[in-house]
């Protein structure tokens, strides 16, 4: 987010002078309250300002990297997640692999026939089962998933730092957002790097001084 001149000076003024009531800044600039209005209100909901009834604005003393931190902690991963590729727990490797190129994904999610969630498949798991000569047609895609209980969850209301933890921690590229539901978890969504990198990049666009 940029600011305009115009909330740089409001800045100014607040940070010299506040507490100042949104009437004398308006007046310092010579424009109305009603002008001003819009310019407060995105300083205050920004960080920058604060304000208190028959007190006025205040200088909140915060700076651009303290506020980024703080927007960047309050992220949570159903902000940022993507639709999730799933097949069936009995499909072929070889279906697999064409799921994953149609679909353009890196990772699969495998439910069983109750819809639920069973296991993982990413790109080294197909790969893997690619060596050799077996036919991939033959090959259910259970056998060489990452089963549950051993995937790594998160829930669309999960702190995305958290679930950037879980990325690292475990050395892998997505987890499955899920629901519990009865007798086990329904896929919602899926979280993956590249997720984490757009937050990354959009809070660097949000960057303001
Ligand atoms: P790549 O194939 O590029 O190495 P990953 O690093 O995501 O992809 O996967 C590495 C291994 O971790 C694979 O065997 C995969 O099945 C497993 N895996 C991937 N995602 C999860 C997850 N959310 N929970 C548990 N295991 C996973």
């Amino acid at each position: 987010m940029d600011l305009s001149d115009r909330q740089y000076q409001i800045l100014d003024i607040v940070k010299e002078d506040g507490p100042i009531t949104g009437e004398n800044i308006a007046d310092r600039l010579h424009l109305t309250r009603a002008t001003l209005r819009p310019d407060l209100a995105i300083l205050t909901m920004a960080g920058y300002l604060d304000a208190r009834p028959r007190v006025g604005y205040f200088f909140t003393g915060k700076t651009g990297s303290e506020l980024l931190t703080e927007k960047l902690k309050k992220y949570t991963v159903q902000e940022f997640q993507s639709i999730p590729v799933v097949v069936n727990e009995d499909v072929s490797v070889y279906d697999a692999i064409c799921t994953m190129f149609l679909e353009d994904v890196g990772t699969l999610f495998v439910v069983n026939d109750k819809a639920l969630l069973a296991g993982v498949l990413s790109r080294k798991d197909l790969l893997r089962a690619s060596i050799g000569n077996q036919d991939l047609r033959e090959i259910p895609v259970h056998i060489i998933m990452t089963r549950m209980p051993n995937v790594t969850i998160c829930y669309k209301d999960d702190l995305l730092l958290e679930a950037g933890q879980s990325l690292i921690d475990r050395q892998i590229d997505a987890l499955p957002v899920v629901k519990e539901v009865e007798h086990g978890y329904e896929v919602m969504g899926r979280l993956t790097k590249t997720n984490l990198t757009k937050a990354l990049v959009e809070l660097g666009r949000d960057q303001i001084m």
